[in-house]
């Protein structure tokens, strides 16, 4: 039988979570609820079962779960109240704020018993999976150093995610998927967190940051997010000890380079503007395999049949409550070194 779930928040996400609630083999859409009046006109011209408020909706027995998907700083109360009232929840992504609050909610489903995850549906994403596949398959040797960017041109919305109170800035919007994503590639523990924001467009939230995690393997991460970038840097770059990596957008294959030989012969120096170089000269055919990848087979509605084979305790589910902690430890961190421009010592 098909999971039935509602939707809380028919904004943006909250309506493409409801359009591929109704197009699933695995789940079916009961109804949604959304504090704004207008956004319920929108609900019921599609057809879609609206309730009077968020209580009348998680008290309906008719339903296994609930998504939430409202701004980020109501997360916390919406999720608590569904699990309380016996629904398992798919929360989106930022979780919460802070660590303590994300505890509140680990807390209500270990009291429970419901199921809680989080919408990091970036897991899913090709390019992601495209790097993640090399690093682990070690095909051109042990990770060194990955970079993963993400460059937009827009500065960040007008809406809450401008706002502080809200949850906004590009560290909770977009950092949580980048990082959640390098996590899954390096697994060995960070032990430290060095964080720049950017606000060129806004002063109250980053519109941008860059963040440099150490790991106590000795691996290196990069994660960059940019919203004021005319010309986009490579969504990736990985450096290993047996080639480069190097995954110009998500559209786009991977390009790899792997080292057949370090010694060359004769290498012919390069002439730039002002004097020659051999260091930096490009390296020859006969020391360097240079080919692409196939992008990765993927399909994002995994996740909820993951979550439906869940709720019948027939899967574990893949977003776990120690992963989503984790990131935002390192979240938390990435703001405590942007503050106080100081590199933060961790155990993560
Ligand atoms: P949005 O502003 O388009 O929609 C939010 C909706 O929530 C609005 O319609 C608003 O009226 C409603 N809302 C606000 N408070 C509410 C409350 N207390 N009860 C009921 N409804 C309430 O924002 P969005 O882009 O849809 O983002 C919503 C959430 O989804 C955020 O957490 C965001 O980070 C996340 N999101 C995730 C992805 C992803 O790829 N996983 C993409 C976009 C947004």
């Amino acid at each position: 039988m098909k999971k039935r779930i509602s939707v809380i928040g028919y904004g943006g996400q909250g309506a493409w979570h409801c359009d591929r609630i109704m197009a699933s083999e695995v789940c079916e859409l009961v109804g949604i609820y959304d504090i704004k009046d207008s956004r319920m006109q929108a609900a019921e011209q599609k057809g879609i079962k609206t309730y009077a408020s968020a209580k009348d909706l998680v008290s309906d027995p008719d339903c296994d779960a609930v998504v939430i998907a409202t701004p980020n700083d109501v997360h916390c109360d919406l999720a608590v109240m569904a699990m309380e009232n016996g629904k398992h929840v798919i929360c989106e992504k930022p979780v919460a704020l802070s660590v303590a609050v994300l505890d509140k909610m680990l807390d209500a489903s270990k009291r429970t018993g419901k199921l809680f995850t989080v919408h990091q549906n970036r897991r899913w994403d090709v390019d992601f999976l495209a790097v993640k596949e090399v690093a682990h398959s070690k095909e051109l040797g042990e990770p060194i150093r990955i970079e993963s960017r993400i460059h937009g041109s827009r500065g960040i919305p007008s809406d809450w995610r401008c706002t502080k109170a809200a949850g906004g800035g590009m560290i909770l919007d977009w950092g949580v998927h980048l990082i959640d994503q390098m996590l899954q590639i390096i697994t060995s523990p960070i032990t430290s967190v060095f964080c720049v924001t950017t606000h060129i467009t806004n002063q109250e939230v980053d519109d941008g940051f860059r963040l440099e995690l150490g790991f106590e393997d000795g691996k290196s991460a990069y994660v960059e997010v940019g919203t004021y970038n005319f010309l986009p840097l490579p969504r990736f770059y990985m450096q290993c000890k047996d080639g480069s990596l190097y995954l110009e957008d998500w559209q786009k294959e991977a390009k790899l380079a792997r080292l057949k030989a370090w010694c060359e012969k004769d290498v012919t120096p390069v002439q730039n503007a002002a004097g020659i170089t051999k260091t930096m000269a490009p390296r020859d055919s006969l020391t360097l395999d240079e080919y692409t990848k196939p992008r990765p087979a993927s399909d994002a509605h995994d996740f909820y049949r993951n979550f439906c084979l869940a709720m019948d305790g027939k899967a574990t589910q893949l977003i776990t409550h120690a992963e989503v902690r984790r990131v935002l430890m390192v979240m938390e961190a990435a703001f405590e070194s942007a503050e106080k421009s100081q590199l933060i010592k961790t155990n993560i």
